[in-house]
């Protein structure tokens, strides 16, 4: 089954206490190119479904992913490391009242108990995502010189280093 298709029942997933993990493209999620910088990469995800000590039915979601984003000073691409866990618990939509804990983050299925994989993913990867990516390093040059274009990593080589310098007054 295509990624983008796969549904998950998260309420009946947490009875069965069941663990799911894998792999989607970046390039698979809803409105995710629009922000990436290069459709390359995926987001490994890993569910663990159980029910906790009072009943609630409870999600842990892992997910690490690589992510290629434009910095916002520089406009070069720059890679935003994602690697974190989420507590969610189920919640109808249709449902008004219902059992809640502060503990968990709410995950919405339908009237049905069902979520795509490729929507949960694309929340939580937008979650993790800065508002305003910027290189946490100095910004490379913009430059002409093609001995020194290429070099917009995170880590300015020695020769943008020396042009930075010269660029002083
Ligand atoms: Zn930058």
């Amino acid at each position: 089954m295509p990624a983008e298709e796969k549904r998950l029942y998260p309420f009946k997933l947490c009875r069965q206490g069941t663990r799911l993990h894998g792999q989607v493209a970046l390039a698979d999620l809803p409105d995710m190119l629009s922000v990436l910088s290069s459709d390359q990469g995926a987001v490994t995800y890993d569910l663990a479904c159980d029910v906790d000590d009072e009943g609630i039915a409870r999600v842990r979601l892992h997910i690490a992913a690589e992510l290629s984003l434009l910095c916002q000073r520089c406009l070069q691409p720059l890679v935003w490391s994602v690697d974190g866990v989420t507590l969610l618990s189920p919640v109808r939509t249709d449902v008004a009242q219902q059992q809640w804990s502060a503990s968990y983050e709410p995950l919405q299925v339908s009237e049905t108990g069902a979520v795509l994989l490729v929507d949960l993913l694309a929340e939580e990867l937008w979650l993790a995502m800065p508002q305003l990516p910027r290189h946490t390093t100095a910004c490379v040059v913009q430059t002409d010189d093609p001995a020194i274009a290429g070099t917009a990593s995170e880590e300015p080589g020695p020769f943008a280093v020396l042009r930075q310098l010269r660029l002083q007054p």
